[in-house]
């Protein structure tokens, strides 16, 4: 029970199949892999396949087929939260919330996280690396740790407090990096081919990307099979936009939901390269891109995978959004109040994106909505409210309580 499904990485361009060893491209025109699995077992056991809870669960439709290498720090399994109250105010008939700040380091990293260090130990790696704007630096230290592995993780200078304590904590080498993500990346995916680690980045590694796919998984089951009309997803380099899409044309070739939702890709304004060119009709510019408070939307140059993001947009009649800061921030704080969920500017970019969209009427309000909430706000940097204390006796402690809650 609970095998690896896994049986071949195809290459997205040209269909050319590869065994399941650790490769980022496909051999024969260097187009990126995806996994493909056992359809026809899919089909025929259905979701009986399932066993145990978090992201495990998921195991047949992950890559990784030795149970001694599927670590986990408790990832996965997190709530769909039905919001009836922002539903209301933003005039929809459902919203829900995949809320993904209760994972172990707080965002959806680590997901992917999960499988990308299991693949690791899959392929005999003795170390792990990741250039990062923070939330994947923490994930893969803390998953690398957990499996013993040394990690090199590079993180971007404007990285917020909180993220970059957590990256000291869990690893032995944390490197500030000057600029953002894409100054790094393309020469640290060059460094990639020498196998002097394991790639833990997000531009081409397949097995990596896998974990993410669980989000698509879990709001399934977590609707009883019958998931929302639209799913709200962010796209930075694209892991998460595509592997959630992927994961739910999975289910719907293997005949477990009856038709796989609209997906709406969500970007900030000041890194919206796929925003501008599904807009535009053409390929994806590089964007020279500066600091947004949505840290981990910073990337100008989603490389391959936006192209990939593009191409699931335009074949599922998909649609994509941005939102400036000041709307992710004015979000972050409605969704606090309106339905106590505390998440991270990166994480609400999706619900800005998701209102801009309803407020230009390009959504049908009469559908359920699905949004992802890819990280917690508690590791979000800011001014902390006035600190100055009052001192109390009855009368005074009596009059303010009578005031503030009459
Ligand atoms: C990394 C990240 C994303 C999206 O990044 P992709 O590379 O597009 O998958 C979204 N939300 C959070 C919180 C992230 O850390
Ligand atoms: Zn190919």
């Amino acid at each position: 029970m609970n095998d690896s499904l896994a049986q071949s990485l195809t290459c997205i361009e040209c269909g050319a199949a590869h065994p399941l060893t650790y490769r980022l491209e496909c051999e024969r025109c260097r187009g990126l892999l995806e996994l493909r699995y056992d359809v026809s077992r899919l089909q025929k056991d259905g979701p009986a396949l399932l066993t145990g809870s978090g992201l495990w669960r998921y195991a047949p439709v992950l890559p990784i087929s030795d149970p001694a290498h599927r670590l986990t720090l408790g990832e996965g399994g997190t709530p769909l939260l039905d919001c009836p109250r922002l539903a209301a105010e933003l005039g929809v008939r459902r919203l829900l919330l995949k809320f993904d700040g209760p994972n172990p380091t707080g965002t959806v990293k680590d997901r992917s996280s999960a499988t990308a260090v299991a693949a690791a130990l899959r392929f005999g790696y003795r170390a792990t690396s990741v250039v990062s704007s923070g939330n994947a630096g923490s994930s893969i230290a803390a998953y690398s740790a957990r499996a013993g592995l040394p990690s090199l993780i590079f993180a971007y200078e404007r990285a917020s407090a909180p993220k970059l304590l957590h990256m000291a904590a869990t690893t032995a080498n944390l490197i500030i990096y000057k600029g953002v993500y894409d100054d790094l990346i393309t020469i640290w995916d060059r460094l990639v081919e020498e196998r002097l680690f394991f790639d833990c980045g997000a531009s081409r590694n397949a097995y990596k990307q896998e974990g993410k796919k669980t989000l698509a998984y879990e709001i399934a089951e977590q609707t009883g099979w019958a998931p929302p009309d639209v799913v709200v997803a962010p796209v930075a380099v694209g892991e998460t936009f595509i592997a959630t899409a992927r994961g739910f044309r999975e289910m719907h070739e293997a005949g477990w939901i009856a038709r796989a939702p609209l997906m709406v890709a969500a970007q900030a304004t000041r890194a919206n390269a796929v925003a501008r060119a599904f807009r535009d009709g053409t390929a994806i510019t590089p964007l020279k891109i500066g600091y947004t408070v949505a840290e981990g939307l910073a990337a100008g140059d989603p490389g391959k995978k936006g192209a990939w993001v593009l191409r699931l947009l335009r074949e599922g009649k998909g649609l994509v959004g941005d939102a400036e800061d000041d709307e992710i921030l004015a979000t972050q704080r409605r969704l606090a109040r309106v339905e106590g969920i505390w998440a991270g500017p990166t994480g609400v970019a999706t619900l800005a994106v998701l209102a801009g969209l309803l407020a230009q009427k390009r959504l049908d309000p009469g559908q359920t909505f699905c949004a992802i909430i890819s990280e917690t706000g508690l590791k979000t940097e800011a001014e902390p409210p006035s600190r100055t204390g009052v001192a109390f006796d009855y009368d005074t402690l009596r009059r303010l309580v009578t005031e503030r809650l009459a």
